[in-house]
């Protein structure tokens, strides 16, 4: 009132000028603007926000050990799915490591979150001791699986989850069908969970972004182009130039032929950023348009759909760098060491592999990379501001990749029908 009582007078007071007018609105903006940062951030804000991050943490666990276990116990032990299921693990782990290497690449390159002002009033960053390759591999091992998960201790828990898994596979029939049920069931029920929690997240998403905005002013969220444009570079370039070569190099077929049967999937994957969701279409068109044998399609794909997420991993690593970025410009202490990258690195594969194929879902993994690198939650607001459109992306990647490694593994399986489509000569590279 004071604010507008002194506009008034000022606009029109006898002494009224335009400059007066310019003059008072700047004033008034500046002032405003002082009050918003100095208010402490509305407790209905505060309370929603911190509600939010809460659910998605809550989801991480169960996720984890649900997804991990059904999608190793999923591969069941006949020695052609043996070697499918190998083959399928290095298309997996390769083309997401791939991914993930340039995804960093490219964040090192374009730096887009270098000297960005986000001064939000988070606390002192934990400056995690430099580790030795010994440390590091003994903190993967945990010595009480359920202290890890109670401390969050992701990888502790993945390393559990796949060893499980892997030696579920060893035990009497019986009960690995037990295991497999039931934790598909689990897995089931928490991918509802997740599409509950993820419902809430317009909610969820405004009261992070006032939250943001209460303690940081609005430019913060213009800075994230930057960030989406150099994941949307390093998405291209994936799947346009890394995995066609991959798959020229080891079928010598023309993966842009191939790139045009999988269109209309590779939209669906777009449009329902959901790799689950567009798994039936994926498995039928890869059988229907480009002639992948059904058998290979149908184990290879579900596992793809949920393991292998080039998009996600490399969208997870350029995200986290991007944040670590931004941070660093108000935090000099924080510094990103080659370890620091390298576990990144790590936890971005690990994370696209317990990643659900649903929306969303690398985002809220990305609080396991946030904890390790001991990074603030908070940050997570600038990444929510414009996960969709990157979430869109990055699925169709997901998928793509997924329908090039069951068609590569369906070549070295000998279990293509040649007349469906890469039987016309002019479709063949030499
Ligand atoms: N939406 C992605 C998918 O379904 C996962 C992610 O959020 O990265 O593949």
């Amino acid at each position: 009132d004071t604010l507008l009582e002194q506009a008034r007078q000022e606009v029109l007071g006898p002494g009224y000028t335009s400059e007066a007018l310019v003059g008072a609105t700047r004033e008034i903006q500046s002032e405003l603007s002082r009050l918003v940062r100095e208010t402490p951030p509305g407790a209905a804000a505060h309370g929603l926000a911190e509600l939010f991050l809460a659910l998605l943490r809550m989801l991480v666990i169960p996720l984890v050990f649900a997804s991990l276990i059904c999608g190793v116990t999923g591969m069941r032990d006949f020695s052609r799915l043996r070697r499918i299921g190998v083959r399928a693990a290095a298309w997996y782990v390769t083309t997401s490591l791939l991914a993930i290497l340039l995804g960093l690449l490219l964040v090192n390159l374009l730096e887009p979150g270098v000297g960005l002002q986000v001064p939000l009033a988070v606390g002192q960053v934990e400056i995690p001791e430099p580790t030795g390759p010994w440390e590091m591999i003994l903190s993967v091992v945990p010595t009480n699986v359920v202290a890890s998960a109670a401390n969050f201790d992701l990888l502790g828990v993945i390393f559990f989850a796949l060893l499980f898994g892997l030696f579920a596979l060893r035990v009497e029939e019986r009960f690995l069908e037990t295991i497999d049920g039931f934790f598909q069931a689990v897995f089931a029920v928490m991918m509802k969970m997740t599409l509950f929690v993820i419902s809430l997240a317009p909610v969820g998403i405004a009261a992070l972004i006032a939250r943001l905005i209460a303690m940081t002013g609005p430019d913060a969220l213009t800075s994230v182009v930057g960030y989406a444009a150099t994941v949307a570079a390093a998405l291209l370039l994936h799947g346009l130039i890394t995995l066609p070569l991959l798959f020229w190099l080891l079928t010598r077929r023309n993966p842009y032929t191939m790139l045009g049967a999988m269109s209309a999937t590779l939209l669906t994957a777009f449009s329902t950023a959901s790799s689950s969701g567009t798994l039936g279409m994926t498995l039928e068109q890869l059988e229907d348009r480009v002639g992948v044998d059904n058998q290979v399609g149908g184990f290879v794909l579900p596992l793809g759909a949920t393991i292998n997420m080039d998009g996600t991993a490399l969208y997870e690593c350029v995200a986290v760098l991007f944040v670590a970025q931004v941070y660093a410009t108000t935090h000099p202490e924080f510094v990103l060491t080659f370890g620091t990258q390298l576990t990144i690195v790590m936890l971005a594969l690990m994370v696209s592999i317990g990643a659900a194929g649903i929306p969303h879902a690398g985002l809220v993994m990305m609080v396991i990379i946030f904890e390790a690198v001991g990074l603030p939650l908070e940050l997570i607001a600038l990444l929510w501001a414009i996960d969709r459109p990157l979430d869109m992306a990055r699925t169709m990647i997901n998928v793509w990749s997924d329908s090039v490694g069951a068609t590569t593994i369906a070549h070295l399986e000998d279990a293509i029908d040649e007349s469906v489509l890469f039987a016309r000569g002019a479709d063949a590279i030499p």
